[in-house]
This record gives structure tokens, C-alpha cells and sequence, in this order.
């Protein structure tokens, strides 16, 4: 914008921003983004700048409950319309501050395979809660594993004296697969992981999101799991 319209460009920054959004002393920034959310909306704006002050005033502290509150309140004087319009684009920006039940509710409907129940058995062997729905249990094994953000299993070795080992096929949400002194991987819907028999490793969500990927069992002579210390949280707590 300061090419092809300078002047509005400085007014913008040096005036609105500068001289109008600071004064602080009269109108908090909270109370400066309920103003002008209100404003916005009640023209039917619904524009990358009506996300900006969303955006902004979730940062000045305005929770998922209060905006909530701003827009059913607006909606009787703005109109209803606009408040229908505006609740879409608030309920993406206060997305992450959704209840946990919400959010299992939501990577359910971008998933095709059911979670299924909480994993009590290998409980044990995770850090954080996972669930378990068991797609294939004759010729090959094939369950649908399910981590809740943070969560991840506990370093482990699938051995095998032929054969066996692991694939896993990423279905929904962000994680990661890593094994022993080797860089961890990302993964997201679609990607396939070969891990082989004997090879030390684990496999989890990423901090941020849900997570779930389909453990096939590769068949092999003389299978067993073997589970070993938790992933350190100094080594999970880099990825992203
Ligand atoms: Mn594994």
C-alpha cells in the first residue's frame, strides 16, 4: 500500500495506529477491539482486515465466551445476517481455544475411521491419552491409534526373527514418527511410514494437534513388542 498510496499508507500507521489505537490512557486496547469488531461488523464486513481485528482482539484478551457474547448482543441492532456471517469467521479465530471435547469432535469429522475408545491397555507405555479402534484383527492386524495433542508412545522395538515390523498410514491431524538417533518426522494425512523390524523408535501427535494413523501389523516369525523409556520431553519439546 505505501507505493501506490503513500499518504493513506502514513495516515494509516502514523495517525490511526500511531496517534488513535495508543492512547491507552483513554480506552484500553481491549475495549478499543470491542469497538471495532462492533464497527466492522455492523457493515457487513466479513474481509481479511475483519479477520485482522479478530485476530487482534483475541491478543487483547477478549475470550471465546466474550465475543460470543459481542456478536449475539450486536446482532439485534447490526442485523442478524451480519452477526451470522461474523460468528463464522470468530468461531475459526477462537478455534484453538475450543473445550477438549470440541476438538476430539472436530478430528473426528475429518477423519473417515471411527477413534474408537480410550487405549487403557498400552496406557502404560504412552505419555498423554490415546484411543484405539481395531479395523482388522484376522490375517492382518490393522487398528486406527488416536493421540490427543502432546500425546505420544514410549520409545519401542517391534522384533521379529523373519519379517514383522510396522507400517503406519497417517489419516488425520499432525504428528510425528522418529527413530533412534535419527531426525523425527512430520507427518499429515496421507504419508506412509515403513518401520521395520528391530529398528528402536516412536510415534505420536505433535504438541499442537490431534493425531491418529492406522498401525498395520506386518506378519512375520516370532513376533514380540518391546517398550522402553518415555520420549524426553528436551526432545519433544523442539518439534513444533
Ligand atoms: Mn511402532
Amino acid at each position: 500500500m505505501g507505493d501506490f498510496a503513500p499518504k493513506f499508507a502514513q495516515l494509516n500507521d502514523d495517525v490511526l495506529f500511531g496517534q488513535v489505537w495508543s492512547r491507552e490512557e483513554m480506552l484500553s486496547l481491549r475495549d478499543r477491539s470491542l469497538v471495532t469488531v462492533v464497527a466492522l461488523m455492523a457493515q457487513g464486513l466479513v474481509d481479511s482486515s475483519f479477520r485482522y481485528h479478530l485476530v487482534t482482539a483475541r491478543q487483547n484478551g477478549i475470550t471465546r465466551q466474550e465475543i460470543a457474547e459481542v456478536l449475539t448482543h450486536s446482532a439485534f441492532y447490526a442485523g442478524w445476517p451480519k452477526a451470522w456471517a461474523a460468528f463464522r469467521m470468530a468461531k475459526e479465530v477462537w478455534e484453538e481455544d475450543a473445550p477438549a471435547g470440541e476438538a476430539k469432535a472436530r478430528h473426528q469429522r475429518e477423519m473417515l475411521f471411527p477413534i474408537g475408545e480410550p487405549n487403557d491397555r498400552f496406557a502404560p507405555y504412552f505419555t498423554g491419552k490415546s484411543y484405539l479402534y481395531p479395523l482388522s484383527t484376522s490375517q492382518v492386524g490393522v487398528y486406527n491409534v488416536t493421540f490427543e495433542p502432546g500425546c505420544r508412545n514410549n520409545w519401542h522395538i517391534h522384533h521379529a526373527e523373519q519379517g514383522g515390523g510396522q507400517i503406519l498410514i497417517c489419516v488425520a491431524g499432525r504428528g510425528y514418527y522418529q527413530e533412534w538417533e535419527k531426525e523425527a518426522r512430520e507427518l499429515h494425512p496421507g504419508d506412509v511410514v515403513n518401520s521395520p523390524s528391530g529398528v528402536k523408535h516412536w510415534h505420536g501427535a505433535a504438541p499442537d494437534s490431534w493425531f491418529s494413523h492406522l498401525a498395520l501389523e506386518v506378519p512375520g516369525q516370532g513376533c514380540s513388542n518391546q517398550w522402553l523409556e518415555a520420549v524426553d520431553e528436551t526432545i519433544y519439546g523442539k518439534l513444533g
